[in-house]
């Protein structure tokens, strides 16, 4: 409720001052052409009077556009905390649910079982929103100092499929690991724990966005002598075109996918930019659009053996 009070609030300024901006140019254009229309002859005020109005244009047209993203930026963050907040009381309102009901109630061994189960899967999902946000405040700072030594991409690759595969009870036919090497290893000199946290989002994220029928694989390539490539690709939900490059960037989630009720805080992918713009490689999001599935590509600098 209060969430879309809010949004509606925010479309309104960010409709008054688009609005007002746009008032504001037809405002300076018919008072410039005026100015213009009667004194024609005056050529150097003339002159000036073009360039003061191209002025007060380009700087009206800023001020709009600052106005619009400054709000958008708020928007996001607005999110960002609902969705943060939503996901650390969810498992501590269930942690608390259980151990009242083992407190105040006699259950048997195997719902006790159960009980102590559903407990440490929130306590996980608990644990996985602080680190994503402590991480996120962590590789954001680009003045920070990594550990940087030789990686085997393949293995750590491998390693992070069979920790998803654990987590989340898949197969290998819907989360599996193939390696198109010529012989040489694919080295990388980078931090293993940040490259990890990085691997792992793109896995989770290639299983979160896909329908029932997960098909999720995971791939490290040679581009050339000097490049590696590590493809997460999955068939599930797509991204629409416009919204590829927008996907990195901090708290940033597709708008009108509530209906897919995902959880998430638009965390993963900054993290994921972050680590390897540290580790001098690019990462990039390819989708044929909605329904259509997505690969994400990191690519690395390779190192020699
Ligand atoms: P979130 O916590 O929302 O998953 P991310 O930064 O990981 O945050 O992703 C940003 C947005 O990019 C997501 O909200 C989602 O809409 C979109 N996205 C990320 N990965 C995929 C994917 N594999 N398929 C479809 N959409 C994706």
């Amino acid at each position: 409720m209060v969430k879309t009070k809010f949004g509606s609030h925010r479309k309104q300024s960010v409709i008054f001052f688009t609005v007002l901006g746009i008032i504001l140019l037809a405002l300076t254009i018919a008072l410039n052409v005026g100015w213009i229309v009667f004194h024609w002859r005056q050529v150097a005020l003339l002159v000036f009077g073009v360039i003061f109005f191209l002025l007060i244009m380009a700087g009206l047209t800023l001020n709009t556009i600052f106005l619009v993203r400054e709000i958008r930026r708020n928007e996001q963050h607005d999110s960002f905390i609902n969705a943060v907040t939503h996901e650390l009381k969810t498992p501590i309102a269930s942690i608390r649910l259980y151990l009242e009901t083992l407190q105040t109630r006699e259950v048997d061994e195997a719902r006790r079982k159960e009980f102590y189960q559903i407990m440490l899967e929130d306590s996980d999902r608990l644990l996985h929103t602080v680190e994503q946000v402590l991480r996120a405040g962590r590789t954001g700072d680009r003045q920070r100092q990594i550990h940087p030594a030789v990686i085997d991409l393949g293995a750590l690759a491998r390693e992070c499929v069979e920790l998803a595969r654990k987590r989340t009870h898949l197969d290998e036919t819907a989360l599996h690991y193939v390696e198109r090497r010529n012989g040489r290893k694919a080295l990388v000199k980078g931090d293993a724990e940040e490259l990890r946290a990085a691997i792992s989002n793109l896995i989770d994220n290639a299983i979160k966005y896909s329908n029932q029928a997960i098909n999720v694989t995971v791939e490290v390539a040679e581009i050339d002598d000097r490049q590696l490539a590590l493809r997460v690709t999955d068939q599930g939900i797509g991204i629409p075109r416009i919204h590829l490059k927008h996907v990195f960037k901090r708290f940033y989630r597709i708008p009108r996918r509530i209906h897919l009720k995902v959880k998430g805080s638009g965390l993963g992918l900054f993290i994921v930019r972050s680590v390897v713009n540290k580790h001098g490689g690019k990462v990039f999001a390819e989708s044929a659009g909605e329904g259509l599935g997505s690969t994400f590509t990191i690519q690395l600098p390779r190192v020699s053996e």
